[in-house]
């Protein structure tokens, strides 16, 4: 059996909506065949009240171990640091969580609010929230880079606003089968094996992405044509799996029509890059982003851009649509 705690923080509760829909495997699957035992979890277990004031004592007070603490949702600090904007049976949340991860073997963050503070730790922050063990892309947050788990990890972190449910429940799986030497995590903790290529893999537009032919519109849904140029698309410079590993098994933002906003990175949402929306396009010059592809100097990209459009093959302008 592997006991799992699952604490929400400030969040809008969108990561367990994306969990409960979990394909491979499901939540179901977790319980009935992975061993996994959901001490609680506040949309699925019948607990309320005093039940879960006990089960929270039973793990302080070392009568129950705890193997997986799940974090959703940023740690609340404010006002002033007391925590008391977010409050669990009359005490911080923030203790609660700072208590539960001294005594959990893995502690895993689930989605940008939890891993990084995501968009409640948004300049000027009013809830002082932060991430478990970042802030924004500055390792710290709130248990500190020293932190490690009982069993000498770090916080593992599974970001996205919110994460892929079956980036979730896999890694639990991992975890709870003993196969975390499996999970390398990268620079910000996160499990290479779902974020070690960037979106752009497995895009259906990439070869426009190749030939610099854009999607005028907003929304073109299946209109041929890169999101990058007029959209701001940050697939070319975000790590995620979300082409590699489609959600609800069928479809992708940039299948959509829709470009990835980048939210599986610390620096989500970008408002520096775009005040007050995370839709507006990068674009400053004529068709010169303000961001280039990650591993690219803008005169080398501007470059090979201008001469990739003008090399385009007739097919790449027609009048076609994209799976
Ligand atoms: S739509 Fe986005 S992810 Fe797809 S090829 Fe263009 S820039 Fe890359």
């Amino acid at each position: 059996m592997v006991n799992v705690f699952w604490i929400h923080g400030g969040a809008c509760n969108g990561n367990t909506q994306s969990f409960l829909n979990a394909d491979e495997p499901t939540v179901i699957d977790l319980v009935t065949d992975f061993g996994i035992n959901i001490l609680y979890h506040h949309s699925v277990s019948m607990e309320f009240g005093n039940q879960v004031k006990e089960i929270l004592d039973d793990i302080i007070e070392e009568r129950t171990e705890l193997d997986i603490l799940v974090v959703e949702g940023t740690v609340i600090q404010g006002p002033n640091g007391t925590g008391r904007f977010d409050t669990l049976f009359e005490r911080p949340k923030k203790d609660w969580i700072y208590d539960l991860a001294h005594k959990a073997k893995f502690v895993v963050s689930i989605g940008d609010c939890a891993c990084w503070g995501g968009i409640p730790a948004t300049s000027p922050n009013p809830s002082e929230s932060t991430g478990l063990q970042f802030f924004k892309d500055k390792p710290g947050g709130f248990l500190t880079s020293e932190f490690r788990s009982k069993a000498g990890l770090p916080v593992i972190n599974i970001p996205g606003c919110p994460a892929h449910p079956d980036w979730v429940t896999q890694i639990l799986v991992a975890i709870a089968t003993g196969r975390t030497s499996d999970i390398t995590l990268d620079e910000y903790h996160r499990p290479e094996t779902f974020f070690k290529t960037f979106t752009q893999t497995g895009c259906t537009r990439v070869q426009y992405y190749e030939y610099k032919e854009p999607v005028e519109e907003f929304g073109q849904g299946t209109r041929k044509g890169c999101l990058f140029y007029e959209q701001g698309c940050r697939g070319p410079m975000t790590r995620s799996s979300c082409n590699r590993i489609l959600w609800n098994r069928q479809s992708s933002k940039t299948r959509a029509g829709m470009p990835c906003i980048g939210c599986t990175e610390p620096q989500f949402p970008f408002f520096d890059l775009a005040p007050g929306t995370v839709f507006k396009t990068q674009k400053i010059l004529g068709t010169i982003p303000k961001e280039v592809p990650t591993g690219m100097d803008s005169l080398s990209y501007s470059t090979h851009a201008a001469i990739a459009r003008t090399v385009a093959p007739k097919w790449a302008k027609e009048d076609m649509f994209v799976p």
